[in-house]
């Protein structure tokens, strides 16, 4: 799968991203995910993409595109969402770099989901093709990563699950907050494990 950037026009608003200690847990749950394989490492960045809400609305924090997890956090690896506009597929942000290509999915799902704070995504090839055995919810069929079709497809199981499958593509972990997104996810990992030893 080729990951060649954004599909939607992007407002940079400036390029300055101050430290937060929320990123700051962000960027450890993202690297842990790609020393683990859950978000495994590519040639320009990694397969996943992390977010956790802002104190106003509609905004929040979102890995940029072609995000390599470091060990060391540095505020630059994220962009400040203030802005989504679905209709005509463009948002407003704060960041050196532009944001992830599935920021329009983790929008919709904060505006829907009051109660969910961090969004997780990140592609494990083994947990994807044995979703089914590991009783995840799956969406109906696979999308092109950054459509607006598949950010509607993650929505409508966000609408009543917290941990689900993108058909043949990765996991969504959705928290109260990162450190609820990140074990649920362990948690999942875990029982996966259970599973490939006992098959
Ligand atoms: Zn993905």
């Amino acid at each position: 799968m080729a990951y060649t950037g954004v599909k939607f026009t992007c407002h940079q608003l400036s390029p300055s991203i101050s430290y937060r200690d929320d990123l700051a847990q962000l960027n450890r749950s993202a690297w842990i995910f790609s020393q683990l394989g859950l978000s495994p490492l590519h040639d320009n960045g990694a397969y996943g993409n992390f977010s956790c809400r802002g104190e106003n609305e509609p905004e929040f924090f979102i890995s940029k595109s072609g995000m390599t997890p470091l060990e060391e956090f540095t505020p630059e690896q994220f962009c400040h969402i203030t802005a989504c506009d679905e209709e005509k597929m463009s948002l407003d942000y704060h960041g050196l770099a532009v944001p992830s290509s599935e920021t329009f999915m983790h929008h919709l799902i904060y505006q829907n989901r009051s109660d969910i704070g961090s969004i997780l995504h990140g592609h494990c090839t083994v947990m994807t093709r044995l979703a089914e055995e590991l009783g995840l919810p799956i969406t109906p069929r696979f999308f092109e990563y950054g459509t607006r079709e598949l950010a509607r497809a993650g929505l409508e199981l966000a609408e009543s699950e917290d941990f689900f499958i993108l058909k043949n593509h990765g996991f969504i972990s959705l928290g109260e907050d990162i450190n609820i997104a990140a074990r649920q996810t362990y948690s999942i990992l875990h029982q996966l494990l259970s599973l490939l030893e006992s098959s």
